[in-house]
């Protein structure tokens, strides 16, 4: 049996291209009906919570049917994205499934579109606005790259503009596009525990107002079904995933 919650890709393609994304496109991108099959395997396997991620999930003309079909199953769902597109069919079965949602934003206007490498900023901004208004349940990501440790008090700050409650403080790890952006972008041990402290002091700082966390995917393998089928326990970088089964659908 598998764990209760895998993120599952729903493609590889995306509208960005971060130099630190942790599942560039490889070219996969499966049919709702291939993808439908598999959620089906997945909740028949043990799987409770099917946290939709790609590549990015709302450039999938399938999302909302998708995340209607694990709740008539029984099942629950979470959704990571960069936000740059929120269709009204998705918006509207994510405030109905109740979906909890997690917007990736990197920092300010300027130094996030150079992140994302494309003009995202204010449309990203603009749905979640349209996600906060509507009662979703959204929190925001951010992954912080060597160099980038300012931005975790401005992301606290715009967080409290936006009215939103959580935070999570991503540390880059070397996977993906990351892998050949390392010298660029990784994070010394000085450097990594410098940010962990910074984290603290500003979850302190804001109390109850705002519960800023430190999700380092280091510090255990995720369970994943890749958008080519098959489901992976995944590390830090691709040396030390390990294949937990081939799906054939
Ligand atoms: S990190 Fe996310 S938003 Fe950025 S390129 Fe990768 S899948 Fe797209």
């Amino acid at each position: 049996m598998l764990d209760e919650v895998i993120c599952f890709r729903v493609t590889r393609f995306c509208n960005a291209r971060c130099g630190f994304c942790l599942a560039p496109s490889d070219g996969s991108h499966p049919d709702t009906s291939t993808l439908t099959a598999r959620i089906d395997w997945l909740l028949a396997n043990g799987v409770r919570t099917v946290h939709f991620c790609g590549g990015e999930p709302t450039i999938h003309p399938g999302l909302a049917d998708l995340i209607q079909h694990v709740h008539a199953q029984g099942g629950r769902t979470r959704l990571t994205t960069n936000g740059i597109v929120l269709p009204g069919a998705v918006l509207s079965v994510l405030k109905l499934r109740r979906t909890s949602v997690k917007v990736s934003i990197h920092g300010a206007r300027e130094y996030h579109d150079q992140m994302v490498g494309c003009t995202a900023f204010d449309q990203t901004s603009e749905n979640l606005r349209r996600m906060a208004a509507d009662g979703i349940d959204v929190s925001v990501q951010t992954t912080v790259v060597s160099g980038g440790e300012h931005v975790v008090p401005w992301m606290a700050s715009y967080c409290i503009r936006m009215g939103i409650r959580k935070l999570s403080i991503l540390p880059f790890i070397p996977r993906g596009s990351g892998y050949q952006r390392r010298g660029e972008y990784e994070l010394t041990q000085g450097e990594r525990q410098a940010l962990r402290d910074l984290v603290k002091q500003t979850r302190k700082a804001y109390g109850s107002r705002l519960d800023v966390r430190w999700l380092d995917f280091t510090a255990r393998p995720v369970l994943v079904m890749e958008a080519d089928g098959r489901v992976l326990l995944e590390g830090s970088t691709e040396g030390f995933d390990k294949a937990v089964s081939v799906n054939l659908v």
